[in-house]
């Protein structure tokens, strides 16, 4: 997340798009053996959301929605061909729903309801476009068998295109199709309708799926697009490929705020997605020189992380932002580490007496970000210094995330931080995750960088950090910091 990460296409799919989506469902997703077939079709205003809910086999014993007010947007819940009701009750029961039976429910999302759920608005009408969180439509099984899987099929009226985080599968005719996948029901995930043309980007073996929603003036979508694409090749560079297959990615255009992107986050639900809420009016440089969509997508180089250890997640988010985008040209290896250093300093000054487990869970309330960010990226300049010198630069942070993504992307578990660092542990062959784990997560005291800066040749200097001439040392720094040097190295 900017400051603090929280856990589609048009109506008409083309034929070249609906190969390569097929293509890449082929190894995973359409082994379901049991398929529930959800179809939701929108009328013309974006006010009323249709569903018809068909099982596969025998009808799952309840169905739940994410959101508290799930229940108060719920308009008629029916079991098909039956006049009589259901009526939910925290969740609906499916008991008299017969083998291979359907149920259709209609949702009001009309306007937003804020009556019991505190996390937000689940329903925004922005300009001429509709921005829902699922939680608040989608009555679904809480947990999917491993051979259970749901397509949902969008029916559109004429000019409205769907937005959502979801692997896109054939069409059936000229509709969206789409698999959810069985990321946990409860991770958000949000689905847009409206006048907007859906764009992909192909960057690094990935497909991102880029919709940008209306508003008055009308963000610059050429823009919007050049932008993400600039962001997401630099994330991709670190090790030849961006992190994931597809993602959504959706920006909300709001014309507030001083600067470009005063507001943006990673949701998992469903596959990951980044959204971004703009400032449209600012200039167009201000995005590219941002540091927030490199931020954003370099959250997705791990997988969902629990919020316990958000230090985790934020960590490697602000350490890569910094990094990739020296590596990509948008500032000096000086600049870079200017800021790197800038960072620990507000992190050192930032909940003291407490632990960085005790800052991070207390981020919210107390406005200890500062601490819980940066320890984060102290750990991991920490542990990527380290390795880089115990295995002679054959190895380094980069080359540890990339053998972690080649293992460990599935969408469907949470990991703790102590998980993730034993995974890394054992990809690279090392002890270096769990040692940095142990003496920092309990500690109250920020990360002590000097043997690390002293293998970098940093030191600090009445005007800030200054660099040594020491050959070694400037070696260590370029290849940090440096794309072609770290390519050299992995030869
Ligand atoms: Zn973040």
């Amino acid at each position: 997340m900017r400051r603090s990460d929280s856990a589609a296409s048009g109506r008409v799919v083309s034929v070249a798009r609906v190969s390569l989506a097929m293509l890449l469902l082929a190894a995973g997703a359409a082994s379901a053996e049991r398929l529930h077939k959800y179809t939701v079709a929108i009328d013309a205003d974006l006010s009323t959301l249709n569903v018809r809910a068909c099982f596969d086999g025998a009808a799952p014993a309840t169905l739940s929605a994410e959101s508290l007010d799930a229940t108060l947007a719920l308009t008629e819940f029916r079991v098909e061909r039956s006049r009589k009701s259901i009526e939910p009750s925290g969740s609906i029961s499916l008991k008299s729903v017969p083998e291979n039976g359907c149920v259709v429910y209609r949702v009001d999302v009309s306007r937003p309801i804020r009556q019991h759920d505190r996390t937000g608005d689940k329903i925004h009408h922005l300009g001429k476009d509709l921005l829902t969180s699922v939680g608040i439509w989608f009555w679904r099984p809480e947990k999917l068998d491993v051979d259970e899987d749901i397509d949902i099929t969008f029916v559109l009226p004429e000019g409205i295109a769907v937005s959502v985080p979801w692997a896109p599968v054939a069409p059936h005719g000229d509709r969206a199709v789409f698999r959810t996948g069985r990321s946990p029901y409860d991770w958000p995930a949000s689905v847009a309708f409206g006048r907007f043309k859906e764009r992909e980007i192909h960057v690094g073996g990935a497909r991102l799926r880029l919709a940008v929603l209306d508003a008055t003036p009308a963000a610059d979508v050429e823009k919007m697009q050049a932008w993400i694409q600039d962001s997401a090749r630099m994330v991709a560079e670190l090790y030849g490929h961006f992190p994931q297959s597809q993602a959504q990615i959706l920006v909300v255009p709001g014309a507030r705020g001083n600067e470009p992107t005063p507001w943006a986050y990673v949701v998992r639900g469903g596959s990951p997605a980044a959204h971004f809420f703009i400032n449209q009016r600012r200039p167009m440089k201000e995005f590219f020189e941002d540091w927030t969509a490199v931020h954003e997508l370099s959250h997705l180089l791990l997988p969902y992380v629990n919020s316990d250890d958000i230090w985790l997640s934020e960590g490697v988010a602000t350490y890569y932002q910094n990094v990739l985008r020296a590596r990509g040209g948008r500032m000096t290896a000086s600049e870079a580490w200017h800021r790197l250093h800038a960072g620990f300093v507000r992190g050192m000054g930032s909940a003291h007496g407490l632990t960085l487990a005790q800052a991070t869970e207390s981020m919210y309330r107390d406005d200890t970000y500062m601490r819980v960010y940066w320890e984060g990226a102290a750990m991991l300049l920490i542990a990527d210094v380290r390795l880089r010198q115990i295995t002679a630069g054959k190895q380094s942070l980069d080359t540890a995330l990339a053998a972690l993504n080649e293992c460990c992307t599935t969408a469907d578990r949470a990991w703790s931080a102590r998980q993730l660092f034993d995974k890394l542990d054992e990809v690279t062959g090392t002890g270096i995750f769990g040692e940095i784990y142990d003496q920092h997560v309990a500690s109250k005291n920020f990360p002590d960088l000097t043997q690390t800066y002293k293998a970098l040749g940093i030191s600090i200097g009445p005007g800030g950090i200054e660099f040594s001439a020491e050959e070694r040392e400037a070696r260590l720094r370029d290849a940090v910091m440096g794309a072609a040097a770290v390519a050299s190295e992995e030869e």
